[in-house]
């Protein structure tokens, strides 16, 4: 319990430190007014610290006290070093949340719900918090299955869950940094740029950058894409960009309905931003 009000206070801090500094230095122009999307999206996080708090939370800590008594998991296996585990659980847990990233843009039944995410019209970092509740509680039983594979440590789990929810909201953030400084933070961390080419309204763009803190799954998967100037993104979802579709009872019913005909279900593979040969350089 202690933990989670420090985190829960830590996060509002981070995001409020994110939300001044992206006002002074915005990197997109936004296309809508504040006002209408943080009240939504306000609403959305109230939502999701309920739902975390009953769902993913109590489901994740059985999970983590389970494989703990039982020691369960991959990294509690003989064989693995104990010095190795802490970071192996840091890059295992990254994957698996890049390959759940992908599951939720890929199974129509998820996508219903992650497509609520997707169509904030404009990007910054109270969009980190705007997701469904419905795709939060998908996410405990991801998590419950994610815990049991790899078997980290309460520590190791701390450590990633608190670099994740930070850089969730990095990401999401409308911050500009200059060029050269986020090219160099890019080599290790998912940036505001780059995942800002995930929310384009272009579906080859959208395909692409499903990682969360390391941007190396990306590239391993050959989903990566960074040649995309911000100047030239549409940020959302088309078919959903009427201001009606960004209401807040049209995006909590918006699961529950039929889906509009757009580019939804052409194949994730392999990103046609990456040309082979050609480097990739994070565009301005
Ligand atoms: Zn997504």
């Amino acid at each position: 319990m202690k933990n989670t009000l420090f985190l829960g206070a830590a996060v509002t801090g981070f995001a409020l430190g994110l939300f001044l500094l992206e006002r002074f230095f915005p990197l997109r122009r936004p296309d809508r007014p504040l006002a209408g999307r943080l009240f939504v999206n306000l609403v959305y996080a109230a939502f999701a610290f309920l739902t975390v708090a009953l769902t993913v939370r109590p489901a994740a800590e059985a999970m983590l006290a389970w494989t703990d008594r039982n020691a369960f998991g991959l990294l509690n296996l003989p064989v693995i070093p104990v010095p190795i585990r802490p970071i192996a659980a840091f890059l295992l847990m990254d994957l698996t949340f890049y390959w759940w990233h992908r599951a939720n843009h890929s199974i129509p039944l998820l996508w219903r719900f992650h497509n609520v995410h997707h169509i904030d019209p404009d990007l910054d970092v109270s969009t980190a918090f705007r997701f469904h509740f419905g795709e939060l509680a998908f996410s405990s039983a991801f998590r419950v299955a994610q815990i049991a594979l790899i078997g980290p440590s309460l520590g190791s789990f701390l450590l990633y869950e608190t670099v994740f929810q930070a850089n969730t909201l990095f990401h999401h953030s409308n911050l500009r940094l200059p060029i050269g400084i986020e090219r160099l933070l890019n080599r290790a961390l998912v940036t505001p740029r780059m995942h800002g080419i995930h929310h384009s309204q272009v579906m080859t763009e959208t395909n692409s950058n499903y990682g969360s803190v390391l941007p190396w799954w990306d590239r391993l998967h050959r989903t990566l894409g960074l040649n995309v100037p911000q100047a030239h993104i549409v940020i959302g979802v088309p078919g959903y960009e009427q201001y009606e579709d960004n209401r807040l009872q049209a995006t909590l019913l918006m699961p529950f309905r039929k889906q509009r005909d757009y580019w939804f279900g052409m194949p994730a593979m392999r990103s046609p931003l990456e040309k082979s040969g050609e480097p990739m350089v994070l565009a301005e």
